[in-house]
């Protein structure tokens, strides 16, 4: 496995050992560990070992393990906090609120009434702007798609 790292990046440095963690599961490919500033008790990270900044430049190999490893680091934390349910985030770009250039999943337990995380919600103004919005993804994906 390639773990190359980047001198500056936090999570490359705790995969180093360089800065302290909390570690939940250590494998060739992936550190699993406590966000220190969590959403809810339990809020873990999973991040590959290979520094990428994006999902998109995150090597088609890893992930491909991603979801495996999602299943079971889940579906652990779940019973483990006793949680009624789980987020799984992953943010790319500091508009999408990413602040650590280096792609990683939150696992966030949930628990009934807690109202941590809500989303406002807007609507589409006609059937026409909905048709020309899957009309303009749609194409990209065709010219795009290998
Ligand atoms: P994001 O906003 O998606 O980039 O998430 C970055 C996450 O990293 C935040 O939830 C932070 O609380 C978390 N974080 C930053 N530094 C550390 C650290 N040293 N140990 C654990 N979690 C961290």
């Amino acid at each position: 496995m390639n773990t190359v790292q980047q001198k500056n990046c936090i999570f490359c440095k705790i995969i180093q050992g360089e800065i302290p963690c909390f570690p939940i599961s250590n494998t060739d490919t992936f550190i699993v560990f406590l966000d220190i500033n969590p959403v809810n008790k339990g809020h873990l990270l999973l991040v590959p070992k290979i520094h990428a900044e994006t999902i998109f430049e995150l090597p088609t190999t890893v992930a491909s393990e991603l979801l495996t490893s999602m299943k079971s680091i889940g579906s652990a934390l779940i019973k483990s906090m006793n949680a009624h349910g789980l987020n799984i985030f992953q943010n790319n770009y500091p508009v999408a609120g990413q602040e650590v250039p280096h792609v990683h999943w939150h696992l966030i337990p949930r628990f009934t009434g807690d109202k941590h995380i809500q989303w406002i919600r807007g609507k589409y103004t006609s059937n026409q702007e909905m048709t020309d919005i899957t009309n303009k993804i749609t194409s990209v994906l065709t010219h795009e798609s290998p």
